[in-house]
């Protein structure tokens, strides 16, 4: 299995997390400030039946002048680009209006886009998580949905299974 994968979601949603913790080498930077990730950051991750180079999607906002809508345009192009869309989001049923402007975007490209819940450690029992998955659910036809923790690693092997499945 090999292909491009785009990680995209709104800044702070664990993507730098996610992909330190596939990789398992600090490549892109977290911070708790959002936004550090200014250029789109390729990281590979080689297994033995699997390689799969991630592009780290800063940029996706609502464009207040011309270079946002610069950014906007070259993350939508990265969206039509890659063989799947990992779409982050906060473990929350609120959901963001940057979340909604991602999947307006997102409804443009014929790519394959699976819901990514992150940081599942913190919900508190397993009917809030379904309930943020029949939310998502409503909003956008997700190939898949898959809950995990970046930060402790929680079901990421599930989502590698759900990645070699696109690629
Ligand atoms: P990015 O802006 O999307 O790249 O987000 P980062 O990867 O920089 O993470 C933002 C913050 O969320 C950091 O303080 C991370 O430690 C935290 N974080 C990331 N993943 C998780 C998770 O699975 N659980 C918890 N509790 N915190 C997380
Ligand atoms: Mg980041």
């Amino acid at each position: 299995y090999s292909g491009f994968v785009s990680l995209v979601g709104r800044p702070n949603v664990g993507k730098s997390t996610l992909m330190n913790c596939l990789i398992g080498e600090k490549i892109a930077i977290t911070s708790s400030k959002p936004q550090t990730t200014r250029n789109k950051i390729t990281s590979i991750l080689t297994k033995e039946d699997l390689q799969c180079v991630f592009l780290d999607t800063p940029g996706i906002h609502k464009p207040r002048h011309k270079l946002g809508e610069y950014m906007v345009r070259s993350a939508e192009n990265t969206f039509k680009e890659v063989d799947l869309v990992l779409f982050l989001v906060e473990p929350t049923e609120t959901v963001g209006e940057l979340d909604r402007f991602v999947m307006e975007k997102l409804e443009n490209v014929k790519t394959p886009v699976v819901l990514v819940i992150n940081k599942i450690d913190t919900v508190a029992d397993k009917e809030t998580l379904l309930g943020i998955i029949d939310t998502y659910r409503k909003l956008y036809p997700f190939q898949e949905v898959v809950p995990i923790s970046a930060a402790t690693g929680s079901n990421t092997e599930e989502l590698l299974r759900v990645i070699r499945r696109f690629l």
